[in-house]
């Protein structure tokens, strides 16, 4: 009622003003004064973004008002227009834009042919200002509006067809987007086109109803005027009501304008109208709607199809039902696929780096963690996380981890604020609120424990524990088998009696030091007359005197078993004085001691040939041609000697 007075009095002043009764008769000062007031109102509501039409009709009127006062379009105040022009264009929208622009220059057109005063020039220069500034709003506005549009139905409709329990997002996987079935939405047409037919309708509609109102789903219609695109807000009107009370609407004979049911986009003639809510559980997930040219629905009709809207309910919640066990399956075998990548890699930082990438895609959360634990010392070793620094230690008394780690089992935190949760070292404090955590074991044996953190408080339920569960155990599998793999490729560079480096390993290391670092010094060694030990002792007895100087010279450098009898150590970055030095010193420490057999005491001595790179050499088979060289020539001098490759020069 107000809203009309307020239209009805515009209207009378649009009259009263285009017959110039209004015209010259107030000074621009108070004209100003006048404005001011006004524009400070519209501006508040504006900036509110309260806008209807009522509020830029009377900022239209407040316009003209100060024109009209101040002297008409010949007034310094007739600039006021074109502000007012874009204000209302780029805050409010479209449509007030054009009633209220076109509103103006009616008045001002019938003003001048009313005082037989058209003032041609300032008239054209106004309408093309409107129609220039309304042409860019349209550009500007509609093509993000549309943009926008566009993107929040298809939003809306992919929700609407989405697994209740699901949310689309978190079924994205590392190995591929899951897509909604292509056909998913053929049933709901087929219902749809059945209800049109048998209702003998102009127009059948069915909405998803979301937070920004009703998006239309899928409709038929007999009326060109139909909208597919539509978007109906639902904050009144008849929508509103079938939504807040759940039950349908009949209209036996409609009256109102066909702008509220939503779908059309120009007038259209209804005689009837049927709206019923589609509830799913305690949801309602969508509204159908349905109306009639000429003619009335019954009330038999009514009941009719408010059993089909019911049916509606049961068809939407089997497609998502539907929708759930193709997604399930198709996250099976997801998950295989990641375990399928895990099992191809051999090294744990690369099997664990991949696992933590993979759960980012399988359960979105904030924060992912795998920490290794050792159950004899009773400490947790954070193996790589995405908050906590790598190789972080923790008791495993202490927090969740822990409590995971000696329990053996899944636990899920809601709130770990409550309490004060500790979630594996007092020291480090989490900056998140949900957590679930689970061992990772395989058969008895505990390796670990993976645990993901939100933000978000209640975010993991069993359903996470379930599929966590799922991917531990792969984990598991593929990190034992890193284990396993790491002891077998220790073996293979490792000399199984002195546990030093073997011959193949000592020329990669070689090969590779050598690429690496300004200087080295490499060093043979062989024990002299070790078949008389041998000979004299037993064959264990030389065993354990190839042990004990394995020991030894391990002091020295990164040291090889070179042959039987003979070894070799690489001195890095090391002067040949400094290793010569360290050479003696074992030489002199060898001299006192004696390896203990069964009773015997033996005594024996070595001979040692040294090379450095790149003085004597610069390529290793070069270098050690050289220090072998070095070597024969300490044999030939009488053994138990240090010959050093640098004196041979020349000889
Ligand atoms: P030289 O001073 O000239 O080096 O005399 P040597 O007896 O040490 O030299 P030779 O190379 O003739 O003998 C090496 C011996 O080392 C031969 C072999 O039986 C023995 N040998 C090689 N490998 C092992 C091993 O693993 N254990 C034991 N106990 N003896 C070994
Ligand atoms: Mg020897
Ligand atoms: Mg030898």
């Amino acid at each position: 009622m107000g809203i009309a007075i307020i239209y009805a009095g515009a209207v009378v002043y649009g009259v009263v003003s285009a017959l110039g009764v209004l015209n010259h008769d107030l000074g621009a000062p108070y004209s100003y004064l006048f404005l001011f007031a006004v524009a400070a109102y519209y501006i508040s509501y504006v900036s509110l973004r309260k806008i209807s039409l009522l509020h830029t009709i009377i900022a239209g009127v407040a316009a003209n008002l100060a024109v009209q006062l101040s002297g008409g379009i010949s007034s310094p105040l007739f600039l006021m227009y074109f502000l007012t022009f874009l204000v209302i264009g780029f805050r409010d929208n479209a449509r007030n834009y054009w009633i209220v622009s076109l509103g103006i220059i009616g008045i001002e057109f019938s003003s001048g042919l009313i005082t037989r005063s058209v003032h041609v020039l300032p008239l054209v220069f106004l309408l093309f200002s409107v129609f220039m500034i309304g042409y860019m709003i349209d550009s500007v506005q509609g093509h993000q509006g549309r943009m926008a549009r566009l993107l929040s139905r298809y939003e809306t409709r992919e929700k609407f067809f989405s697994p209740a329990t699901y949310e689309s997002d978190r079924l994205h996987t590392s190995v591929g987007e899951i897509d909604r079935h292509k056909g998913i939405e053929r049933p709901l047409l087929y219902f749809v086109r059945f209800l049109h037919n048998v209702f003998d309708a102009h127009t059948t509609a069915i909405f998803a109803n979301n937070d920004n109102g009703l998006v239309l789903v899928q409709g038929f219609s007999h009326s060109e005027l139909f909208f597919p695109e539509a978007v109906v807000n639902v904050k009144s009107g008849l929508y509103r009501q079938v939504i807040t009370e759940r039950k349908s609407i009949l209209i036996k004979e409609y009256l109102q304008s066909p702008d509220e049911l939503g779908y059309y986009r120009g007038p259209v003639q209804i005689g009837s109208i049927m709206i019923a809510p589609i509830v799913l559980i305690d949801d309602v997930a969508g509204v159908l709607a349905i109306d009639r040219k000429t003619g009335s629905f019954s009330e038999k009709d009514k009941i009719v199809f408010d059993e089909a809207a019911k049916s509606g309910g049961f068809l939407l919640a089997m497609l998502r039902l539907y929708e759930k066990a193709r997604y399930d399956v198709q996250h099976l075998s997801s998950i295989a696929e990641l375990a399928e990548k895990l099992h191809k890699r051999l090294d744990l930082k690369e099997i664990l780096s991949n696992t933590i990438d993979a759960f980012r895609h399988f359960m979105p959360c904030d924060d992912v963690s795998i920490a290794s634990v050792d159950e004899i010392n009773n400490v947790g070793v954070v193996l790589v996380s995405t908050y906590v620094e790598e190789n972080t230690k923790f008791p495993l008394d202490d927090g969740l981890v822990g409590f995971v780690a000696r329990h053996r089992n899944s636990i899920i935190k809601d709130d770990l604020g409550k309490g004060n949760l500790v979630v594996f070292n007092k020291g480090v404090k989490t900056p998140n609120t949900s957590f679930v955590g689970v061992p990772i074991q395989q058969d008895d044996e505990l390796l670990g424990v993976i645990w993901l953190e939100d933000h978000q408080r209640r975010k993991f339920n069993e359903d996470d524990v379930r599929i966590l569960n799922i991917l531990s155990y792969q984990l598991s599998l593929a990190w034992q088998r890193a284990i396993l793999y790491g002891k077998v490729k220790e073996l293979s560079i490792r000399d199984g009696l002195t546990d030093l480096y073997n011959h193949r390993h000592f020329q990669e290391i070689l090969e590779a030091q050598i690429n690496e670092v300004d200087e080295l010094v490499l060093i043979l060694l062989d024990i002299d007359h070790f078949k008389k030990i041998n000979d004299t002792y037993g064959h264990q007895a030389g065993d354990r005197v190839l042990k004990f100087l394995g020991r030894l010279i391990s002091q020295i450098g990164i040291a090889a078993r070179y042959g039987g009898e003979e070894f070799a150590i690489i001195v890095p970055g090391c002067s040949l004085k400094k290793a010569m030095d360290k050479v003696i010193r074992m030489k002199d420490q060898l001299l006192k001691s004696e390896v203990s057999f069964d009773g015997a005491k033996i005594k024996f001595t070595v001979s040692i040939g040294i090379a450095h790179y790149p003085n004597d050499a610069t390529t290793r088979v070069d270098l050690i041609e050289m220090a072998d060289r070095a070597l024969y020539l300490a044999k030939e001098q009488g053994r138990d000697r240090i010959i050093i490759a640098q004196t041979m020069r020349g000889k």
